[in-house]
């Protein structure tokens, strides 16, 4: 029996309402990196095709074991890299690569506040940095696609940070969480698509069985700042479909894909 996570996704919205977009943008490369409408209906990183990096072997994993898992990630890590940064090249964006710090436990300082309870992993774009809680709930699934998943909507938010969508769409100036939830869902359910591109582009060289993905889709549930389980899905499934940015456009998204 297949138990979905409860804490499947994860939290940007810490990073982004409190520490995050103060900073970021300020720090950026000097290259052209769009801004306003352009960046998030206009973006280079949308026109550039599918992802080409094709093959990305998982490492052993065992269950409820930390250090597999770490191992695991760091070696994917390193497939999201290099090919996000062949995307990063075509669009003619500055590219560099986000840090990754695996956490046992929530409460750690993670250059956007402490980490929050709920979250999976969170993404920092004030010091580009991934934190990924390797909790007993993930660790005891570490075989599923669940870690892969996770780290590669994590690395989603990064490309956003670096293609200037991140530094765009600016919590600072809604009034409240509630305010900016749809544009905080556009944000989530566009990293869940690139998450799908990224995972669709090394699909054949996973050996991994159809089902695998499909329990992933299956897993979504229902969230304020997610969107529906269904979107979820929707925007999962498109980026795995089309193997690249070009499908993650939820900024131009009709109002019922990005509830
Ligand atoms: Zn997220």
């Amino acid at each position: 029996m297949r138990i979905p996570l409860i804490a499947l996704l994860s939290g940007v919205l810490a990073s982004m309402l409190f520490a995050g977009t103060a900073v970021a943008g300020v720090t950026e490369q000097s290259g052209p990196v769009p801004t306003g409408n352009r960046a998030l209906t206009d973006n280079p990183i949308y026109k550039t095709g599918k992802l080409e990096f094709k093959q990305c072997a998982e490492q052993p994993v065992k269950p409820d074991d930390l250090d597999s898992s770490r191992v695991y990630l760091e070696f994917l890590m390193d497939c999201l890299d290099r090919s996000w940064q062949d995307q990063f090249t075509k669009a003619k964006l500055p590219f560099s690569k986000p840090r990754l710090e695996t956490i046992s436990r929530i409460g750690r300082s993670t250059g956007c506040g402490k980490f929050p309870e709920g979250a999976q992993a969170l993404y920092c774009p004030a010091n580009k940095k991934i934190t990924f809680l390797l909790s007993p709930a993930i660790l005891s699934q570490s075989t599923e696609l669940f870690l892969f998943q996770v780290m590669a909507h994590e690395y989603g938010h990064h490309v956003q940070q670096l293609s200037g969508i991140m530094g765009t769409v600016d919590g600072r100036k809604y009034k409240n969480v509630k305010a900016f939830l749809p544009e905080l869902r556009k944000i989530e359910l566009q990293a869940e698509c690139l998450s799908g591109a990224f995972i669709g582009s090394v699909w054949q060289s996973l050996g991994r069985r159809q089902s695998d993905f499909t329990y992933v889709l299956n897993a979504a549930y229902d969230t304020a700042s997610h969107g529906k389980a269904a979107n979820i899905a929707y925007w999962l499934k498109r980026g795995f479909d089309q193997e690249g940015p070009g499908a993650c456009d939820t900024f131009s998204a009709p109002k019922s894909k990005v509830a």
